[in-house]
């Protein structure tokens, strides 16, 4: 392997020089945050890395601590010294960094010590974020769809006998099974289980994501089991996902105009016993209501998000304009604030307390003057 040979290679680490003319031991200095490491790589003559020894001095040994067999491994798998030696440099900077912190901190070394050894086990590559204090640290892991998820961990001082306290981007709770001998190695571990139990739910709503107009959340996590899908003019469904049972029938609500969701509605209410959990939730739903959604092929998502007819705006607050007049040759929607607010500034208005306890205004369209009515619980 030439590669070893390549005297680009040492431009990584412009103190690297090659020692013998036959470049095969390099010797010198890297340098990170502002530190300097003595280095030295020594390369078989047969050129062949597998054989390929590393040194390094004692305080950047000593920073590394766990990782040496690690870096080991990865001289001897690389291909060319030159991606050996990037890999060698954000290694170190990383170690220098957390080693940094670690210094910094008078209380509880030997805990940091240990976080330290467990994260160079998960290995550094899962490791998104640790914050400056080293309580926080944000993991990652890639499903079995490619589909990336995090958890952060939250590390007390009390830390292993105390469990860690974990958030995560699951649809359902997360609960650690948590003993004073366990790592940040079984909370991945509990992790990734938990994540490969969700596959049919997120798969459930990619679909969704992917075939149709979802006009909220605006930008789905991956804990959102809801989705408000555009089904035409001012017309929607609401429908949430149940993330135990994502195939089964979700909870299902129209918004919008009435004239274009009743038919929708009837439909589903007339077929709902034909909902088969071997499908898909997107086929069920285009098969009960008997339609299909439009979709980003076919349709631009302007044509479903009709601006505030009072405030001419689309998103307000993060309230998308749902409020729809039912006169089909009206059809204005409104955010449902901005027509309270109009409602009630009006003398024509009337105000009533239904029996639910919510407040409702009845007044006239700005539009069209037909009778519309707006619930306070709703702005
Ligand atoms: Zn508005
Ligand atoms: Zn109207």
């Amino acid at each position: 392997m030439a590669a070893g040979m390549n005297t680009s290679s040492v431009h990584v680490c412009k103190y690297l020089l090659p020692q013998n003319k036959e470049r095969t031991v390099y010797d010198g200095f890297i340098e990170s945050l502002g530190q300097e490491f003595h280095l030295r790589v020594e390369l078989p003559v047969n050129k062949d890395l597998k054989f390929s020894r590393i040194h390094c001095d004692a305080k950047l040994a000593t920073i590394l601590r766990g990782s040496l067999p690690i870096i080991r491994t990865r001289l001897q798998q690389c291909q060319q010294l030159s991606a050996f030696l990037e890999e060698l440099r954000s290694l170190v900077d990383s170690a220098v960094r957390t080693n940094k912190m670690f210094e910094s901190l008078s209380t509880a070394p030997a805990l940091y010590g240990k976080l330290i050894n467990e994260i160079s086990i998960v290995k550094w590559d899962r490791v998104v974020d640790i914050d400056e204090c080293f309580q926080k640290v944000k993991l990652q892991t890639i499903d079995s769809s490619a589909r990336e998820h995090y958890i952060s961990v939250h590390i007390s001082s009390q830390y292993p006998n105390e469990a860690p306290e974990c958030s995560t981007d699951l649809p359902s709770e997360f609960s650690l099974q948590w003993n004073s001998k366990m790592s940040l190695v079984d909370v991945l571990q509990q992790f990734d289980k938990a994540v490969e139990r969700h596959q049919t739910f997120w798969n459930v709503l990619d679909e969704i994501d992917k075939s149709t107009w979802v006009l909220e959340p605006e930008k789905p996590c991956r804990k959102d089991a809801a989705r408000r899908i555009a089904l035409g003019n001012n017309a929607s469904i609401q429908i949430v996902v149940n993330p135990l049972h994502p195939t089964q029938l979700p909870e299902c609500r129209f918004l919008g105009a009435d004239q274009t969701i009743k038919p929708l509605r009837d439909n589903m209410n007339r077929s709902l016993q034909m909902w088969d959990s071997s499908k898909s939730v997107l086929s069920n739903l285009q098969e009960l209501m008997n339609i299909t959604f439009p979709s980003p092929i076919s349709s631009k998502k302007e044509d479903f998000c009709s601006e505030c007819s009072i405030c001419y705006l689309y998103r307000l607050d993060g309230a998308i304009p749902d409020k729809v007049c039912k006169f089909p040759a009206c059809n204005k929607a409104f955010h449902q604030i901005c027509l309270y607010e109009w409602l009630r500034s009006l003398p024509t208005s009337n105000q009533s307390l239904s029996k639910y306890g919510f407040k409702n205004i009845y007044g006239e369209c700005p539009y069209c003057s037909q009778p519309i009515t707006v619930r306070q619980e709703d702005k």
